[in-house]
């Protein structure tokens, strides 16, 4: 029998607002722990929330940028439950008014298109942390760290639309992709600001009805979410074939061992009790407002990469690279402005400039990171174009450039790596090759054409990189004549 899987992925990202959802306590990350806290997000009896008109207006953007209905009138819940970093006993969130819901965003999966489905957005608080002692003095006890408790989320539930991993890993990205631009989530998953459960079911293909689901948790990078949804689909058709029953479970992921390992069973799933918040009124969001926001949207990755393929011509490979952020996205642009060659452009910033950042783990996204400005690059590029450096050369400077911020003229000038493409000055070192290799020379006049390579290596070695490699090919064959 073949099964298919049937996927949904509640998605929650904080929000960069820089004070939290219901006090005016800093969100800044890193802070010494329990320094952002004050008696509202302590749950201090007697204190009151109030809503942070910021995390509303990213939660608006987020609606539309995703095609989401926006509701002018939403409520916040309480949602009961006990747990050590939850200082209230409760979390402010959204459930049966939520603000925003049935949007969609497309995807696009080994070059075919589709539409998933986004059930709702729903705005709620985050809790603390807890520390477990990983010292030898700290050992057996834990710790909580309330810097966190009551920064906003908002949390993305997706239509059960997805059918593999792949499918998963993409729609994930593309909502960070959507959130980063936006400016209103980092989008770190490995800090958690941006984090990801999985409901994976199987179902004998053809069938309507949905399999038992199992839902996935403590998966913190793209490659887990692959990795788990793969395991735990394998599993549950493991399951399934052996004429097992496949339980209705919470399942962490583990992943050093690859694998997911139950957590809670339906059983002991936690009852939240949901009631409206007393604290709080309905959250009411009239049309202008929105109409505002929306005019403050920027172009959405999907559409810049396909102004990018249409304007510029590039590979739709190439275009998905280059927006991978905002800032990437702008200096492409920049730097194809100054010099119109954008698959030239597009292949020196996915090559050397990626490569580089990688290298060093640098973002792009912060301008400071690095020094090549578009102007220094353009330049560049226009020397190689005009056959003054060579692509060897080219590269060198490139990361000089990209290191000191220096002028790409001069640090070609300083190092005497102008390239020489004089006939004279190439052919001199063409005959100074043969005359110190002559065994080399007469086997390729014997028929042995593979050395052509050899003295092209021995030649660029001469004159230390610098010869045009056309001018010197031309010049080598006239020389060598046919083989
Ligand atoms: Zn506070």
């Amino acid at each position: 029998m073949k099964y298919e899987a049937v996927i949904g992925l509640e998605i929650h990202a904080q929000l960069l607002t820089s004070s939290k959802a219901f006090c005016g306590c800093s969100t800044k990350f890193g802070a010494e722990a329990n320094t952002q806290v004050c008696p509202v997000c302590l749950g201090m009896p007697g204190t009151l929330p109030v809503l942070n008109k910021k995390a509303v207006e990213f939660a608006v953007k987020m609606a539309l940028a995703t095609h989401c209905k926006i509701n002018n009138k939403s409520i916040f819940a309480r949602k009961n439950y006990f747990y050590p970093d939850l200082p209230k006993g409760y979390q402010i969130s959204q459930y049966n008014e939520p603000l925003t819901q049935k949007g969609y965003i497309d995807i696009e999966v080994a070059g075919e298109k589709k539409r998933i489905g986004i059930t709702r957005i729903h705005m709620e608080e985050d809790a603390g942390k807890l520390l477990h002692g990983e010292t030898l003095e700290d050992e057996g006890f834990s710790f909580v760290d309330l810097n966190r408790a009551g920064v906003p989320l908002i949390e993305i539930v997706s239509e059960p639309d997805i059918r593999t991993a792949e499918e998963a890993v993409e729609y994930l990205k593309a909502l960070r992709d959507i959130l980063v631009y936006l400016e209103i989530c980092d989008g770190n998953m490995e800090e958690g600001s941006f984090r990801c459960d999985a409901n994976v079911s199987i179902r004998p293909k053809g069938q309507k009805e949905f399999g038992t689901k199992a839902e996935l948790k403590n998966i913190n990078s793209f490659r887990f979410v692959q990795k788990a949804i793969e395991y735990e689909i394998k599993r549950q058709i493991e399951v399934a074939e052996d004429g097992g029953k496949i339980v209705q479970e919470t399942r962490l992921f583990d992943s050093d061992k690859g694998i997911t390992v139950s957590m809670r069973s339906k059983e002991e799933a936690h009852d939240y009790r949901y009631f409206p918040e007393p604290d709080l009124l309905p959250l009411m969001v009239d049309e202008a407002w929105i109409e505002e926001i929306k005019g403050t949207l920027p172009e959405l990755p999907a559409k810049k990469r396909e102004r990018f393929v249409r304007e510029y011509g590039i590979p739709s490979y190439d275009a998905g690279v280059l927006t991978a952020t905002r800032e990437l996205a702008n200096y492409y642009e920049e730097s194809v402005k100054l010099f119109n060659q954008p698959k030239v452009v597009s292949n020196w910033v996915m090559g050397e400039l990626l490569r580089l950042l990688k290298e060093d783990g640098k973002d792009i996204s912060k301008p400071s990171a690095f020094s090549l400005q578009p102007s220094a690059f353009a330049r560049l590029l226009k020397m190689v174009d005009a056959g003054a450096v060579n692509l060897k050369t080219a590269k060198e400077v490139f990361e000089e450039v990209y290191k000191t911020g220096k002028e790409p003229d001069a640090i070609v000038k300083e190092k005497g790596l102008v390239q020489v493409s004089d006939e004279g000055a190439i052919i001199k070192a063409i005959d100074e090759v043969i005359a110190a290799n002559p065994k080399e020379f007469a086997d390729y006049k014997a028929g042995k054409e593979k050395l052509f390579s050899f003295f092209i290596g021995q030649i660029m070695k001469a004159t230390k990189g610098q010869a045009n490699p056309q001018v010197l090919n031309k010049l080598l064959k006239e020389r060598l004549g046919k083989a």
